[in-house]
């Protein structure tokens, strides 16, 4: 039997997404043997997040800085806008160092049976900053899921009329692919070969 802050920290960890107990316990006893180095690296590493989070004002992205890092890079393209549905959706594009420009993440999908409606997303201000001008693309970056699809024809309706060019990815995607599982080839083919939204 550990003692009580192991099986705590075993439990803590077990949580994790694509860790369970048996895991968790191997990752405890690995950390366990290494103190000084993993272990220690990895308690510096989280404090200085915990300190630092901060949900970026602007596209969405979570970041140790207000604004994030992509916002605040001068070398992004301002003037073209990514739409995707989670923060992970926007670091696995932004692995494929494909896409140049900033990000809007919507927080979520539009779904008739969980409830979530436009005004449960980030919307609003995905067309404030549509609005506000200096973007001639907006590329959507929906999963290729139901509710994806849904959430980019609605977004596409509402930019109707906005002087902007509505991209989407090529549905080269799997269907009910979520981009967080693509691998960076597909991910990259289906940025490259984005199409207008009909
Ligand atoms: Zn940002």
């Amino acid at each position: 039997m550990a003692s009580q802050e192991i099986e705590t920290l075993t439990a803590q960890l077990a949580r994790l997404p694509g860790l369970g107990p048996r895991s968790a316990r191997r990752a405890v006893l690995w950390l366990l043997k290494r103190r000084d180095t993993a272990l220690s690296a990895l308690v510096e590493a989280l404090d200085a997040v915990r300190e630092g989070l901060v949900e970026c004002e602007t596209c969405g992205n979570v970041d140790t800085s207000q604004p994030c890092g992509i916002c605040a890079d001068p070398r992004r393209d301002a003037r073209s806008l990514c739409v995707v549905e989670e923060v992970a959706d926007l670091w696995a594009l932004d692995r494929s160092r494909l896409f140049a420009g900033r990000y809007h993440v919507l927080g979520g999908r539009l779904s008739a049976l969980d409830g979530v409606g436009p005004e449960d997303l980030s919307i609003a201000a995905l067309l404030g900053r549509v609005a506000a001008g200096g973007i001639d693309e907006v590329v959507l970056a929906m999963n290729a899921t139901l509710e994806g699809q849904t959430t980019a024809h609605y977004i596409a309706e509402r930019l109707e009329g906005s002087p902007v060019r509505v991209t989407q990815l090529a549905h080269g995607l799997p269907v009910g692919g979520e981009l967080d599982y693509l691998d960076e080839g597909t991910l990259a083919q289906a940025l490259r070969a984005r199409r207008p939204v009909s």
